[in-house]
């Protein structure tokens, strides 16, 4: 089934979309991701929520828990918050369990294009009888506000995620109508969407406000986008337009609730990015995921209404994170503490918080700036989250989950099964299973690669049916064999994303070799013809192993180096290694080598250099002394950090000391 063709917003615009997520199949390296999901993921995030208690709060044929957990954003101050277990004992209700069963249905829903699983498709069928049942008279629908804390709906947006839910429950209406073909759950969100918007928005008598956690305005878009209706789009821009306004929303509330505005658990209004009006920002600050999935519905709204104000903005937040405030792997939001950003160049390795949900919305983010045209700038960085920093958080079997993803570990950082606060698991689930849709975005006569891997995408051009092949190893080898197939003859352009790491590229068609400098522009080559069926596409990527340094200005990095290749940046595990990792020194001399370990870790490929390590005879009977310690020659493995723990816990590094 695909979506209907997108609001009319009444301006003309060249604006790429996503290719919809079954007319994509990926196979390869995102093939093994998406079968993880697929045959494993999906029905753990469903067991999990049942375990967890959510069922009880929106079920309203069961009686109401009725215990009130006085809310604090997920505190990672809490001691049991680090490899913490659900036990089923310490939480019965939480304000934003209806965001996670959102998310695994919105889960579900992509996996089933994959697999059939008509148990599981049973069960989200009597999860969204549920929400039916709980929905009132009037389209509200909450199961926090409804069984939890009844009468104080639409008091306090600031703390409280009523609209994130909200949104989130929408993404997984949007994907299980999608999937299914089934629009209860579509038409349930479309009622409480009316509601929302008759109770907030612009016009008089209603209310100012807007969500301290965003999600509900990338969420109306792809409400907007599926039925059509412009409605939904107009209410996300209202809640775009109005963020950060003065008075400010967030104080008229604490007010009217009879609370201090001041007396605000984060201090400062930055934690929601609600500080100024978006179209002013011009530092990534706050919670990191609130960031994230904030540009990317400015990105949505720069798309669908040509908006050059807000994509101006969303370029100096991008500069701001990217040159300043990310690590290498692509993951963000160094600090616990506001599970967010700090200062310029503030990336600590061992203490990094680098949530796994942050890192899959800057690969939202970056994939909607791809909606105003193909651009490396975005692609890469995507490509960079995908590859690193995102699919870090979930096991290689599907099983298991990250919270933290951090850069450094002495051996205690493992895996959970679950956590009280369980927004990662199915964020990073819905990401992997809909994982086709990132590779291509498609505009009236242009169609762009953004990312290389064993795949079959199919879409309509022009009025023309094309299938168009991708043939390919990556990310373990850059060559990539594209074959086209269109039902007839077809013009259009094809744009293919050269990435800033490839040291050279070298283009065919149909197997005359191509200039890639004259035909290319902000990092996509651009083959305009008419395509027939067979022409073919032949692109190599030269992935040379590289040698990464930070800028002096992050401390945490000094006189080291990372390694990367192709879109993998690399790690140490002690697994593979006999020293000590903060003993290792890489020297600036040393080979490396890549090599192919078909058996380890599901098939990757391994870096390993001679390295030097700090010896530990002599020091037996002291803390200090004179003379540096010995150093001995020893053979040094690397792994995609993507797949570190996922054998026996251990030590972690990425960033080596320098020789
Ligand atoms: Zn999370």
């Amino acid at each position: 089934m695909t979506a209907s063709p997108s609001a009319k917003t009444g301006k003309p615009k060249l604006a790429f979309r996503p290719l919809p997520v079954p007319h994509v199949d990926v196979h390869g390296f995102w093939g093994d991701r998406a079968d993880a999901v697929a045959t494993r993921t999906a029905d753990i995030l469903y067991d999990r929520c049942v375990e967890a208690g959510m069922l009880e709060q929106i079920d309203p044929d069961r009686p109401s828990p009725g215990v009130v957990i006085p809310f604090h954003s997920p505190s990672p101050d809490e001691a049991d918050r680090q490899g913490a277990e659900f036990t089923g004992s310490t939480v019965t209700t939480q304000m934003f369990w209806d965001s996670d069963l959102g998310k695994t249905i919105e889960t579900a829903a992509y996996s089933l294009y994959r697999r059939k699983n008509p148990e599981l498709e049973a069960k989200i069928d009597a999860v969204i009888d549920m929400y039916g049942k709980l929905q009132q008279e009037d389209g509200y629908l909450s199961s926090w506000y409804q069984r939890i804390q009844p009468g104080k709906r639409w008091t306090n947006l600031r703390d409280c995620h009523e609209l994130y839910c909200a949104g989130h429950l929408i993404e997984g209406a949007v994907a299980y109508y999608q999937a299914t073909g089934k629009r209860k759950l579509l038409d349930i969100m479309c009622r409480y969407a009316d509601h929302i918007a008759s109770v907030l928005g612009p016009e008089p008598g209603k209310k100012k406000g807007y969500c301290g956690h965003e999600e509900i305005e990338l969420a109306l878009v792809k409400l907007a986008r599926v039925t059509g209706e412009q409605k939904y789009m107009e209410l996300a821009k209202y809640f775009i337009d109005q963020r950060g306004q003065q008075p400010h929303y967030f104080d008229e509330e604490a007010r009217a609730r009879g609370a201090d505005p001041k007396a605000y658990h984060f201090k400062t209004y930055e934690y929601s990015q609600s500080h100024i009006p978006v179209r002013d920002q011009d530092k990534v600050v706050g919670h990191a995921v609130r960031a994230m999935y904030l540009y990317s519905g400015m990105a949505d709204i720069a798309t669908e209404y040509g908006d050059d104000s807000l994509r101006v903005a969303l370029d100096r937040l991008w500069d701001d994170l990217t040159t300043k405030n990310l690590y290498i792997t692509g993951g963000l939001g160094p600090s616990a503490h506001n599970e967010g950003f700090t200062s310029d160049y503030d990336l600590p390795n061992e203490s990094a918080y680098a949530e796994t949900c942050a890192a899959v919305g800057l690969v939202f983010w970056a994939s909607r700036m791809l909606g105003m045209g193909p651009n490396a700038r975005y692609a890469d960085m995507m490509e960079r989250a995908l590859y690193n920093g995102s699919i870090s958080g979930l096991s290689l079997d599907g099983s298991l989950f990250f919270y933290e993803n951090p850069l450094e570990s002495r051996g205690r950082h493992v895996r959970w099964k679950w956590h009280r606060c369980p927004c990662c698991p199915p964020n990073i689930g819905r990401m992997v299973a809909s994982i086709g849709s990132y590779f291509y975005s498609l505009a009236d006569d242009a169609l762009a690669v953004h990312l290389y891997g064993d795949s079959t995408a199919r879409f309509d051009i022009a009025g023309t049916a094309v299938s168009l092949t991708q043939a390919s190893r990556y990310p373990w080898d850059g060559a990539v064999e594209i074959t086209l197939k269109p039902q007839a003859p077809v013009e259009f352009t094809l744009h293919l994303r050269i990435p800033a790491w490839s040291s050279s590229a070298a283009l065919q068609v149909n197997g005359e070799a191509v200039d890639l400098g004259e035909m290319t522009s902000d990092g996509y080559a651009a083959i305009r013809r008419t395509w027939k069926k067979g022409d073919s596409v032949r692109l190599d990527l030269e992935m040379p192993i590289e040698r990464l340094y930070a800028n002096p200005e992050v401390r945490q990095d000094a006189g080291r180096v990372a390694l990367s290749r192709g879109p993998l940046i690399y790690c140490v595990e002690a697994s593979d290694n006999d020293s000590r990792l903060h003993r290792l020194t890489l020297p600036r001399t040393a080979e490396i080598e890549a090599h192919e370990a078909p058996g380890l870790l599901g098939g990757v490929v391994t870096l390993s250099a001679t390295a030097r390590a700090d010896a530990g005879d002599g020091w037996q009977d002291g803390l200090y002394r004179s003379e540096p310690p010995a150093s001995v020659e020893t053979r040094m493995t690397a792994i995609p950090y993507f797949a570190w723990d996922n054998r026996e816990p251990g030590e972690m590094l990425v960033w080596l000391r320098d020789g």
